[in-house]
């Protein structure tokens, strides 16, 4: 595969450049391709020939991104798990990608004594140097075989596994080279932890063009003085993030180019991106390029593009997403999947190198969801958008229930699936509170069954406890409703237009 190649010949003509730098620690290229040596021969031990993914737990860490690259070298695919996911739902990942071996490159215990899994500590394989020799070339993954496998929201109450090739990473990141001005040497900004894929979108650029990757943790995203302290010192010159977390960095005035003065490039990515966001960066960072870009974890993070020039601001109020990049076509059709009329709104179908196979075993899914044209793969979005007649292509939301809160993806379904199993729990509806056109937070309207607590406070602590152990804290709502009755559809569904009436009274 190019990709690894090139990080190879890098890793070699240049051992001592940094490839990764946290205000805890920092690794060299060459050291991170000498533990990922480390960590492919490990695996290359196991036989693992029906080359069954590899979990690897860990954070923002050198050892997380040494994981990755070692199960890759091995011909293995790994699922990225980040710290914050609760166990249940780890649980749920292990059995529906019938994963055997954890890598722990968290540096802290993982309790997985329940689950059917061997955990392997990332600093055991390195202390037990398993082997010297280079691992053969002939076992990194290449083609059709699976890169890495993110696991999202699924309506059904159980997250999916998009399995994302070599082919498809390589499609995106020869873009990401090509057609951004993303050069040599440049530092990264790693934002999104990466069991998202934003994360893959600073991640293999960096390490394809010998660049360093400055990674935020999530103490820092806590305490936000922390993060403009690690930030002054990151020497960022290319930001990937999404649009709320940049929003959240602009309410600090000191979010200017003194802050970051080498910063050349934004790239935005996983929701809209509002102009006023736009103009405040091209008031406090003059030297910027801005880029908004649009896609799905199932087409491996972006396939569409556009500068946001000032021009751009003063012709649209809403941003298009842009064009297709090369190798890639947008089709819009209708319910029945025919194509719309030219200008008409339609749902969008991706079709090109970057599209994934599927979700990891889960058949009926995946042919509902994929599908073959003119001999490429193709993915049906879920999401509504119109061209218009300079081929700019304008989101227009979604045609289901899947939603964006700040800047994560989730189904609605999936959190009403949860909350409908907790204990104190008839039934349930999660509606989206908006302000301002954007999601704020989410209101759990629910009809409780018979409890004991004097306050609803009370009730809703239990269920919200319940919850965690289930979903990833930014899941959760954000404010709870209690109702005797909650509006139904003829067909005895939940009826959520009406319900998000009541909830408005
Ligand atoms: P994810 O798989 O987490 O990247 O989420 C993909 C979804 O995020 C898409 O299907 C869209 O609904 C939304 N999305 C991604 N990029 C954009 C964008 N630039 N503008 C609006 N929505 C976006």
């Amino acid at each position: 595969m190019k990709l690894l190649n090139t990080l190879k010949n890098f890793s070699h003509t240049h051992p001592d450049t940094l490839v990764y730098l946290s205000p805890t620690e920092e690794i060299t290229y060459g050291e991170l391709w000498r533990q990922s040596e480390q960590v492919a021969a490990f695996l290359l031990k196991l036989n693992n020939e029906k080359h069954i993914p590899v979990i690897v737990y860990g954070h923002m860490d050198a050892s997380t991104i040494g994981s990755f690259l070692g199960c890759v070298k091995a011909g293995i695919s790994y699922i990225p798990i980040d710290t914050s996911i609760p166990f249940e739902r780890i649980a749920k990942i292990i059995a529906s990608s019938q994963a055997e071996w954890v890598i722990n490159a968290s540096g802290q215990e993982l309790a997985v004594n329940n689950f059917s899994v061997s955990v392997a500590n990332y600093d055991k394989i390195l202390a037990d140097q398993v082997s010297d020799v280079p691992v053969d070339q002939s076992n990194w993954v290449s083609g059709e075989e699976n890169f890495y496998i993110i696991y999202t929201s699924g309506s059904t109450g159980n997250p999916k596994g998009v399995q994302i090739s070599a082919n498809n990473l390589q499609s995106f990141v020869n873009w990401m080279v090509e057609d951004f001005p993303i050069k040599e040497n440049l530092r990264f900004l790693n934002q999104a932890p990466y069991s998202f894929d934003l994360s893959v979108m600073d991640l293999y650029p960096a390490l394809a063009c010998g660049g360093t990757i400055f990674a935020i943790t999530k103490e820092m995203i806590a305490k936000p003085k922390l993060l403009f302290e690690a930030l002054e010192k990151s020497r960022t010159q290319v930001w990937t993030s999404t649009p709320s977390f940049v929003q959240m960095c602009l309410m600090d005035p000191s979010f200017t180019d003194k802050l970051l003065p080498e910063l050349r490039v934004f790239l935005f990515c996983g929701e809209i991106l509002p102009v006023a966001i736009c103009r405040q960066l091209m008031n406090r960072f003059s030297n910027a390029r801005i880029f908004n870009t649009y896609g799905p974890t199932e087409a491996t993070v972006a396939v569409t593009s556009i500068e946001v020039t000032a021009e751009l601001l003063e012709t649209y109020s809403n941003l298009p997403i842009g064009k297709p990049k090369g190798d890639t076509k947008i089709l819009l059709v209708d319910e029945n999947g025919l194509a719309v009329d030219h200008g008409e709104k339609g749902e969008m179908i991706i079709v090109g190198p970057s599209v994934s196979k599927g979700y990891l075993g889960q058949q009926e899914l995946t042919e509902k969801n994929f599908f073959h044209y003119e001999g490429e793969q193709a993915y049906r979005t879920g999401d509504a958008a119109y061209i218009d007649q300079d081929g700019l292509i304008f989101y227009k939301g979604r045609i289901d229930f899947q939603i964006k809160l700040h800047g994560y993806r989730m189904e609605l379904e999936e959190i009403e699936c949860h909350i409908a199993n907790c204990k104190y729990v008839k039934s349930a509806a999660v509606i989206p509170v908006y302000q301002n056109d954007k999601i704020d937070y989410l209101l759990a309207a629910i009809i409780p069954t018979n409890h004991d607590f004097e306050k609803e406070y009370q009730l809703t602590s239990a269920i919200k406890k319940e919850l965690s152990a289930f979903l990833p804290a930014y899941m959760i709502p954000r404010k709870f409703s209690y109702y005797e009755d909650l509006p139904l559809t003829p067909n005895g569904k939940m009826d959520r237009n009406k319900c998000k009436e009541m909830v408005h009274q």
